[in-house]
């Protein structure tokens, strides 16, 4: 094959990254390479998308012929602003995506937020979902618990903890975290709202699996729906609110756990360390439009806070950053810098608009970026003498991970999942992922 005319780098080989891939090499003149900071690839899809959506995870077989490609580089182990700089990216490509999603999460500024047993839901999620970075979690002692916050992560988390654990024996989690949903004895998960139930981001088909749950008693106020003009609605807001409504009304003889939607709810306190209980306040909304409190509280008895407010992006070294809207500032795909175009950068998922949306949401995204990058470079040309920035990364002794050692990690879990007679089964440990890395490597071991 001809050498490629365009080379793109891609730093991140999440789903909005590999839609990038996708379109990048829809065209026989691009050569794409993906870094990530990980040596597996998918990102959100791997650890983000809950391990019971079987369906959504399949994207991912879509998404491996993009790796497959023999014009698709995957570069693993890659830390962006550690490893490679963002001039040595410009220095070696045509182009340069940053795909890097949004990896914080929002905090809710009350006290007693960083007790024991008050966590991000995205600690949680990374760990049910094996992320080898993520703490271990404990549901020990755990009967009550509550999500905050009524977005599609809540509803996640919620679902996670009131399903019975043996429906939980056909995903991929990792043993150990199987083991802990097993263990774990829930009476009552809460999920609250600050606002009402007209106002909630999930979207209606996750809903109303949750509540759906087998086993599962849903209770709702039904107060929340006081003063709802449902023919204002939009057709999503009005099924979810039929969808609470109808299971509200559903009698569940002898119910395994029960799940509480607590609306016009904020927290403003948790009390204990470990948490004991969480202390909310009822809200309303002001003349200006914002929640508010009335000074009315309660007390929720809950042994595990789980805060699913939302995502936040994280600056990347050398790469312009809006700090209000935590995304780099763009337009149409193209970074912004000091509201000027940055040559030969580009943005795409939700560090390019927010953390919002689903993952078919970034091949729209994708695609827009993609056309932006393609009529640059027709009109930019290649950059002239292009640096090898990933032999300058092997000759520093980091050579990067490839798609082989991830097919490796693949087979080796699959082949985990074979003795405990399910399709696949994570492995969380870094150690382990390393020595599947480092195995047959001819360089020998990898440099952490
Ligand atoms: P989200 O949809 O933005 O929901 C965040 C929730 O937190 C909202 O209810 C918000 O209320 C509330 N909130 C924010 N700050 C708060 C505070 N200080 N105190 C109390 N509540 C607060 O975000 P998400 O659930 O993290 O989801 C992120 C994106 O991923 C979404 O687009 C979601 O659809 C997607 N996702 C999809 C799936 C799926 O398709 N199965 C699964 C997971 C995630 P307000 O509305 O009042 O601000």
């Amino acid at each position: 094959m001809p050498p490629a005319r365009f080379r793109v780098a891609i730093v991140g080989a999440g789903p909005s990254g590999l839609f990038a891939a996708q379109f990048l090499t829809g065209r026989d003149d691009m050569a794409v390479d993906i870094f990530d900071r990980l040596p597996t690839p998918y990102g959100l899809l791997r650890y983000g998308v809950a391990p019971d959506h079987a369906s959504i995870k399949s994207v991912a077989t879509a998404l491996a012929r993009v790796l497959e490609a023999p014009a698709v580089r995957f570069l693993g182990m890659v830390t962006f602003g550690r490893d490679v700089t963002r001039d040595e990216l410009l220095a070696g490509y045509d182009a340069v995506i940053y795909a890097v999603g949004a990896s914080e999460d929002l905090r809710m500024r009350v006290p007693g937020e960083d007790a024991a047993g008050s966590r991000s839901a995205r600690a949680f999620v990374a760990w049910y979902s094996g992320h080898p970075d993520a703490e271990p979690q404990s549901l020990a002692g755990v009967r009550q618990a509550a999500a905050v916050g009524v977005g599609n992560v809540a509803v996640d988390v919620a679902r996670l903890l009131v399903k019975e654990p043996l429906a939980l024996d056909a995903t991929d989690m990792p043993a150990d975290v199987l083991a802990e949903f097993r263990r774990a004895a829930l009476t009552d998960v809460w999920v609250i709202g600050r606002r009402g139930p007209q106002h909630a981001s999930f979207t209606t088909p996750e809903l109303r699996e949750l509540c759906s749950t087998p086993g599962v008693r849903v209770s709702v106020q039904p107060e929340s729906f006081d003063w709802i003009e449902d023919d204002l609605l939009d057709r999503r807001t009005r099924t979810n609110l039929t969808v609470l409504r109808e299971a509200s009304e559903r009698e569940v003889p002898d119910p395994r756990v029960r799940l509480h939607f607590l609306f016009w709810r904020r927290p403003v306190e948790l009390r204990g360390d470990p948490v004991s209980g969480m202390v909310l306040e009822r809200t309303v909304v002001g003349p200006d439009g914002r929640v508010a409190g009335t000074g009315e509280t309660e007390r929720l008895p809950v042994q595990l806070v789980l805060r699913a407010i939302g995502y936040r992006a994280v600056e990347l070294p050398g790469v312009p950053f809006d700090h209000e809207s935590g995304v780099i500032p763009s337009a149409q795909g193209r970074v912004l810098r000091d509201g000027l175009v940055a040559p030969r950068e580009y943005v795409v998922g939700w560090i390019k608009r927010g953390p919002v949306g689903v993952i078919g949401t970034n091949k729209s995204d994708a695609k827009e970026t993609v056309q932006a990058v393609m009529a640059d470079l027709a009109e930019l040309g290649p950059v002239p003498e292009r640096s090898d920035v990933v032999g300058a990364l092997a000759a520093r002794g980091r050579a990067p991970s490839t798609f082989e050692d991830w097919r490796r990690i693949e087979l080796a879990e699959a082949n985990r999942g074979a003795s405990h007679e399910r399709e696949r089964m994570k492995i969380e440990a870094w150690h382990e992922l390393l020595d599947l890395v480092q195995r047959e490597r001819p360089g020998g071991p990898l440099p952490n």
